[in-house]
């Protein structure tokens, strides 16, 4: 029998739920924390939204725009808009800057309804607006629920008009409606995912007609009196606006003990928020700390505000770049991208016991076992995805463990049955050493989204932890 020095327990390992060893200090902080969080997901429920907030929330902390900087020195705080949709943070470290920078990454778009360009229309005296959703939805969870609309307008003179009708409790709300069981035969056998099809995702507007009884279409006319009287705006503005309709109620507790956050676009807004506060709570580091929120994650992270654009890159480089005296070349530019740590934080799937058919339990995240880390994401033999280094990987968590983070880390779910994709590719192409992390989700990109709260204070912690002392 070979001779050791240990009771073989110390060998295993295995992650447990966190909440036990949370004591009543930590679990006020939790609780609170999540206050705050239920806040930010009722204001921002847009990327537009998401970004106002934001930039109230860094001004109000002493960040002033990057464009007011001609240079940069330790412990300047700066932000740069990008279109109004995605966002960029810093707080500028003492140490030379071609060391690198610890960036956290996520998106504050989320799947929604966009109405259509040319959307209202009336038929059997109802007024509705036509829509095309937004990302990945399972379409039927959209009927029946109230909805909200948000967005803008710009009106023939240029003028703005911003629209949010719907979220406080004296509006109107809109809703799809869906078809009585009663009447239900034909549509429960159609394929699941045209249960609801994409052109029957029809949002109900008004049923009053204009008073002038020979007049056309005057359902849609007694709507776009309405809308002319409150915003001056005419129909021929919808074609350029940004309307999305999202659901209307606001974040709530779930559960007994209110362990949970329940409410839509928590897919990323829980990443944006932990990060939001990490950065602006921090105290200024060695390194360079940097917050970026993106737009377009949820279609593939293209466009001019989506991760793929050097909108974002360039500001990250004119940061750099204003803090050398002198004009940087080109390897001082690669060093410092070869030097920064990146975390990209995106929600993963939390193990649904109802549905533990689509996890390997072993490799899955769970609600309450703290911010999961994933090495990979991606879909059917890791396609798509970057691929953290060992070396990284490790040296993320030697700093949890460090820090006394509460952790885990798992697999999206079993390997034929799917994935996805996070901006964490995109980060990593540009040379920076990337890895996976977030909160679990239970029903992610439904119309109520559940987090432990837990979770999502422990993801702050870490993202505050990584600002400051990742190296
Ligand atoms: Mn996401
Ligand atoms: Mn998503």
């Amino acid at each position: 029998m070979a001779k050791t020095d240990h009771a073989g327990k110390e060998l295993l390992f295995s992650f447990q739920n966190r909440w036990q060893e949370a004591d009543e200090p930590r679990r006020r902080e939790i609780m609170d924390f999540s206050e705050g969080y239920k806040i930010a997901l009722n204001a921002g429920k847009t990327e537009r939204e998401f970004v106002d907030f934001s930039v109230a929330a860094l001004e109000e902390a002493g960040f002033v725009p990057l464009d007011s900087k001609v240079k940069l020195k330790p412990g300047d705080k700066v932000y740069a808009n990008v279109r109004k949709r995605g966002l960029i943070a810093a707080v500028i470290g003492s140490a030379d800057p071609v060391e690198g920078f610890n960036l956290i990454g996520s998106h504050i778009d989320s799947p929604r309804l966009d109405l259509k360009p040319n959307p209202l229309y009336e038929k059997a005296d109802l007024a509705l607006f036509k829509t095309h959703y937004y990302g990945g939805i399972k379409k039927y969870q959209w009927a029946a629920i109230p909805l909200s609309l948000h967005g803008v307008l710009h009106k023939a003179d240029g003028t703005v008009v911003q629209i949010c009708i719907g979220e406080d409790a004296n509006d109107p709300v809109f809703c799809v409606t869906d078809l009585l069981p009663h009447l239900g035969k034909q549509q429960m056998e159609r394929k699941p995912e045209e249960i609801i099809k994409g052109e029957e995702l029809n949002i109900l507007i008004g049923g009053i007609p204009f008073p002038d009884k020979e007049v056309e279409n005057s359902f849609k006319l007694g709507v776009l009196q309405i809308l002319n009287d409150k915003y001056q705006i005419v129909e021929k503005d919808f074609i350029t606006a940004e309307i999305q309709a999202v659901p209307a109620y606001s974040a709530r507790d779930v559960g007994l003990d209110r362990s949970f956050v329940g409410g839509y676009g928590q897919d990323d807004r829980v990443s944006a928020y932990t990060a939001l506060k990490a950065i602006i709570d921090m105290k200024a580091a060695n390194r360079t700390a940097l917050m970026i929120l993106y737009d377009k994650e949820e279609v593939g992270s293209m466009g001019n505000t989506g991760a793929e654009s050097d909108l974002y890159f360039s500001a990250q480089n004119e940061i750099f770049a204003k803090q050398v005296d002198h004009e940087p070349g080109f390897r001082e530019y690669r060093m410092n991208l070869a030097n920064s740590f990146v975390l990209s934080s995106d929600v993963t799937n939390a193990y649904d016991p109802t549905f533990e058919f689509v996890s390997d339990a072993q490799n899955s995240s769970y609600a309450g076992r703290g911010i999961a880390f994933s090495k990979y994401v991606g879909v059917r033999g890791k396609g798509s995805t970057s691929d953290a280094s060992s070396e990284y990987y490790s040296a993320v968590i030697r700093l949890m463990d460090e820090h006394k983070i509460a952790w885990q880390a798992g697999e999206m779910g079993m390997v034929d049955e799917g994935g996805g994709g996070t901006v964490a590719m995109l980060q990593a192409a540009k040379g920076m050493e990337v890895i996976d992390c977030g909160v679990p989700v239970l029903s992610m990109h439904s119309c109520f989204e559940v987090t432990s709260k837990l979770d999502v204070f422990e993801t702050y912690r870490a993202n505050k932890v990584f600002l400051e002392h990742m190296k």
